[in-house]
């Protein structure tokens, strides 16, 4: 199980006393100089960031200047011999814990990436693979292109249409929607079915470039500095180069992204917790009512003995999901069992925990000035954003039979 803490007093993130020095040096200094980006940046700076839904440019520039995703997210036998460059669960959760401690933004940019570059990694198209390890050595990031309007998690109706033509390529129409980083991705990951064959046998999954004129943003649909783009693929040429996978293996590819791509909910939401949890006790303690210290109160002992365990046991719980992962293989799916606990119920207790808090702080919760604040509005985001609650209890339900027994 990887080490999370070598004493309870570091148990939490801390940014003073981060030390990630049991993963190798080149990835305890990426760890270490993601935390030195953000408090650079500053509290201050990065609250005003959020309230002005200031798209991430400047973060997007620390990922390139410091190779960041390439290093962290490009498939080992795409990276040119260099041992940094490797796709590892363990070290990818802990940079997601330390995206959520500053900001779901940060978080989702990385998240949407490693979703985009699912289908493309698994596929055999040796070309994308090779771009989409050229597009992260120079700063690029992805998305996946999933999600339609009207159809939630029912990708089987997609309206994502591909017509045939003459030269073993297709002609894309339709519409996406809650597509994250849509507005500057490389290679847009694409779902949809062709026009020519009815069920299974005609899902494709293919790349798409945002930044061609056939592929028009439409807009934001939520507001913040998250772009979760609505676009629309109007006649867009795709070329066999562009095809990631065809048939039940495009499917197949949708919701092995969604399993494995989806991990990191649950450092996301133990980061934006971890940092709330600072805040609240500060305040708490410094916050003298009728002579005393807040945290006098037993009522709000209480509280924080409950938030602090319930942390724990979200960090403990995700901790042993990330072994699943890295020993994953046909015989061993214990990670199908983990995986949607890690997103559903692990996240929620992210929620729970921001109520216990919530009840602390009282009005200091909703001041601007506060992470809290921020914590506050997104934390409820991690359990819905990407897949239900209601489907990953439903995935629990499906594999705690065999887990078990
Ligand atoms: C901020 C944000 C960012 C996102 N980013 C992306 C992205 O980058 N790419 C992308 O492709 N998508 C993205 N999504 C979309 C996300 O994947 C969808 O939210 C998800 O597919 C579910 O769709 P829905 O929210 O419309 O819910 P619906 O599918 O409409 O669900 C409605 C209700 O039905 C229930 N339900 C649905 N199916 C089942 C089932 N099989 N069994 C039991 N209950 C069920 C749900 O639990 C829910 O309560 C994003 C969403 C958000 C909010």
């Amino acid at each position: 199980m990887p080490e999370i803490a070598k004493s309870v007093n570091d148990l939490f993130l801390n940014p003073r006393t981060y030390d990630p020095s049991h993963f190798d040096a080149e990835t305890a200094r990426l760890l270490r100089a993601t935390i030195d980006y953000f408090e650079g940046v500053g509290k201050t700076e990065l609250l005003r960031r959020d309230h002005n839904a200031v798209w991430v440019t400047d973060y997007l520039d620390f990922v390139k200047r410091e190779k960041l995703f390439s290093t962290f997210l490009t498939r080992a036998d795409y990276a040119d011999g260099d041992d940094n460059r490797r796709w590892d669960t363990s070290r990818n959760a802990a940079l997601s814990e330390i995206f959520g401690f500053y900001g779901l933004a940060y978080w989702y940019a990385e998240q949407v990436t490693i979703l985009g570059l699912g289908p493309i990694w698994m596929s055999d198209n040796d070309e994308a693979k090779k771009k989409a390890a050229q597009q992260l050595a120079d700063g690029g990031v992805m998305a996946f292109g999933l999600s339609e309007r009207a159809h939630g998690a029912d990708v089987y109706s997609t309206d994502m249409l591909l017509t045939p033509n003459e030269d073993g390529g297709f002609t894309a129409n339709g519409t996406k929607y809650y597509i994250g980083n849509g507005n500057v991705a490389g290679m847009v990951s694409v779902f949809g079915r062709r026009t020519d064959i009815d069920g299974p046998e005609g899902y494709v999954f293919f790349v798409a470039d945002s930044q061609r004129p056939d592929y028009h943003l439409i807009d934001n649909v939520t507001h913040g500095q998250m772009y979760v783009s609505t676009f629309a693929l109007e006649n867009y040429a795709v070329t066999e180069a562009d095809i990631l996978h065809t048939g039940p293996q495009a499917f197949a590819a949708a919701l092995n992204t969604v399993n494995i791509g989806k991990f990191n909910l649950c450092s996301g939401s133990v980061g934006m917790v971890e940092h709330s949890f600072y805040e609240a006790i500060t305040h708490a303690h410094n916050r003298i009512l009728y002579g005393n210290p807040v945290t006098d109160f037993s009522h709000v002992r209480g509280n924080f003995v409950e938030a602090f365990a319930r942390i724990a046991a979200m960090k403990l719980f995700s901790n042993r999901a990330i072994d699943y992962f890295r020993s994953a293989s046909l015989e061993d799916r214990r990670y199908l069992l983990f995986n949607p606990m890690t997103k559903s119920k692990v996240t929620s207790e992210g929620e729970k925990v921001m109520t216990l808090l919530l009840d602390v702080v009282a009005a200091k919760g909703y001041e601007k000035y506060t992470y809290f604040h921020q914590a506050n509005h997104y934390v409820g985001w991690l359990p819905r954003l990407e897949g239900t609650v209601h489907v990953n209890v439903s995935q629990i339900l499906k594999f705690m039979p065999n887990y078990f027994f």
